[in-house]
Parts: C-alpha cells; structure tokens; sequence
C-alpha cells in the first residue's frame, strides 16, 4: 500500500479546522490503495489552532502534528512538513479550504499516470480583495520578467509530490524561502488543475499586507539577482549618454561655437556618474555570484539515470 501525507499549515485556524478535518477525512478515505495521514504545522497560533489538532490525534491515529515555538511564516510551515514527512507522496494543503480538497483523488491519479507533481492552479481570485489581487498580479509581472524561472501567477501551494520531488525541494537549503520559486526551479512533469478559488470556510486571511510585501520582497530577492543589474544598465546609458554630449560639445567647441561652461558639467557629470554605477554593477555581478555559492543550491536535479553510483 502506498502512503500519502497531506502537510497543513494552520496560523490562528481554529475556527475553520473542524470544518478542515471533517470535509478532507473522507477524502482521504475514499482513496483506495493508499494509506493518508495528516501532518498538522502549528505555526505558532495564538488561538486554540493547537489544541484542536491535538483533539484531532487524540482519536485519530493519522493525524501528526508539528507545533512552532511562535510564528515562523507559512514557507517555514510548509519546508518542517515537508522535512518531517516520509510518504511516497506528500501533498500540501491551505487549513481554510480554499484549496479544493475534491480536486485531490483526481491529483492523485495523475501522479499514478506518470506525472511527478499535481498542482492547482485557481483560474480566478474570489474571495480574494481588489488591493490584494492587484498588488499579487504585479508582483508575478515582475518576478517573471527578471527571473529565467517561470512562475505561473494562479499557482498555487496547492499540490501533491511524489517522493523525489520533495527530496529535490529539500536538497535547497537556503535559509530565505520562496517556495512558489523553488517549485517551478525544481521542474519535473507537472500536470496543472485549474479550479475556482472558493471564499474562505470561516475565520479571516492571515496574510497582512506587511506580510504579503515582504513576502514579494524575498520571493524576488531570493529568487533572482537581476536588481543587482540595475546600476549597470543605468550606469552604461548614463555613459553613452555622457559620451555623446562630450563629443557634441568638442565638435562645437572646435567649430568655434560660444558654449556655456555648464554644458562641459554636464557632460563630465554623466561620464562621472555612469562610470560610478558601472561600478556598482560590477560588484553587484560578483555578489550575485557569492550569493548563488552561498545558496548552495545543487547544480542539477537528476530524474532518472541508469547509472548505479556507489553511496
Ligand atoms: N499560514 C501559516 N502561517 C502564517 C500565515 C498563514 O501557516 O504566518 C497558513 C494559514 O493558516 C493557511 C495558509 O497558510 O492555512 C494560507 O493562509 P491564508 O488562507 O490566510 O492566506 P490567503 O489564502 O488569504 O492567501
Ligand atoms: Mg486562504
């Protein structure tokens, strides 16, 4: 029998979490041939989330949990289930049921079919609000014009793996996570589920916005090193831009023309200025650089080989 673990990250969930264990339980039952059980993350919850949960294994034996000494955030949530889990598959799923828990007996057989990952993508953001939903949407625009990494703007954590995936996703050590990034670096055969985003069963959205920013924040930063480019690119414009208003101006000079010293300034202030920021743009390559080693991510991910390789 295969065994499948289902990875739930709750913050302050306890008004949604009977809701959770009732709706999924069955689920999860009516999967024939695998044996489910729950890992329940505690991600310091100041409510009765804890409590509940251990209501929860009190009298169900499938139900494990990991309880954080405080609010570490839900990449954290996620990496210690996944750390913590040991199934052949491992799904990860929100406590709020947003994410629909129907869609998994469908998932799960896609990944009996041959594919590695089965994620959901929504295909709208209901019970989402306007601010939010714009500031997610122009913050994947820019995340996947500077990264090479494509990340799909409805994906979401929504998913089940097959063990070498979560593996892979666990040989990334970096300290600063940005899930949704590691997911798409990772690869693998990936089938997509779209569904509809539902309102959230009960209790409010723990993301703050100073959450989700900063959440955007190290997504990009940790995701990719292309805002250490920026001072090199405004840096070469600025030197051409120098260049030329210095040839113009010895060009006139020579015809004899009767120049402002100001314009001798400016051309020798865009030169200064650019020769500074292309600078600045060379260190940041080395840093990028120093900050990838640093990573220590794994130069390839392998999937298959028929090489046996001495452990
Ligand atoms: N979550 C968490 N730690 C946090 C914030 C959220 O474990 O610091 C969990 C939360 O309990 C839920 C999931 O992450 O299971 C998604 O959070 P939420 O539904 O509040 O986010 P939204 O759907 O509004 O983006
Ligand atoms: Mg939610």
């Amino acid at each position: 029998m295969k065994t499948i673990e289902m990875i739930v990250p709750c913050f302050n969930e306890s008004d949604v979490l009977e809701l959770f264990y009732n709706e999924v339980t069955p689920i999860m039952k009516s999967l024939k041939g695998f044996d489910y059980s729950f890992i329940f993350v505690n991600d310091g919850s100041k409510d009765k989330t804890l409590e509940i949960i251990k209501s929860f294994a009190e009298k169900d034996s499938r139900v494990k949990y990991i309880s954080f000494s405080r609010n570490f955030g839900k990449e954290a949530a996620m990496l210690s289930g996944l750390r913590y889990s040991s199934a052949d598959y491992v799904g990860i799923l929100d406590a709020d049921l947003q994410h629909s828990p129907e869609l998994i007996p469908a998932m799960l057989g896609a990944l009996e079919e041959g594919f590695d990952v089965a994620a959901a993508r929504r295909i709208d953001r209901k019970g989402e609000g306007g601010l939010k939903s714009a500031l997610s949407n122009a913050f994947y625009k820019i995340a996947n014009a500077m990264t090479e990494t494509y990340i799909d703007d409805g994906a979401q954590d929504f998913r089940i793996m097959k063990r070498k995936v979560v593996e892979a996703i666990l040989s990334l050590t970096e300290y600063n996570r940005f899930t949704k990034g590691i997911f798409s670096w990772v690869g693998f055969k990936t089938k997509w589920f779209p569904h509809e985003n539902r309102e959230r069963a009960a209790g409010t959205s723990k993301w703050s916005l100073k959450k989700l920013f900063k959440y955007a924040i190290d997504g990009i930063l940790s995701y990719t090193n292309s805002p250490l480019r920026f001072p090199l690119y405004i840096g070469v414009l600025m030197g051409i831009a120098g260049f030329v208003y210095a040839l113009v101006y010895i060009i006139l000079r020579f015809a004899k023309a009767s120049l402002a010293m100001g314009h001798f300034i400016t051309a020798v202030v865009l030169l200064a200025s650019g020769l500074i920021l292309v600078s600045l743009g060379i260190i940041g390559e080395y840093l990028a650089r120093i900050y990838n080693e640093i990573k220590g991510r794994p130069v390839f991910i392998v999937d298959e080989t028929n090489i046996k390789k001495e452990q």
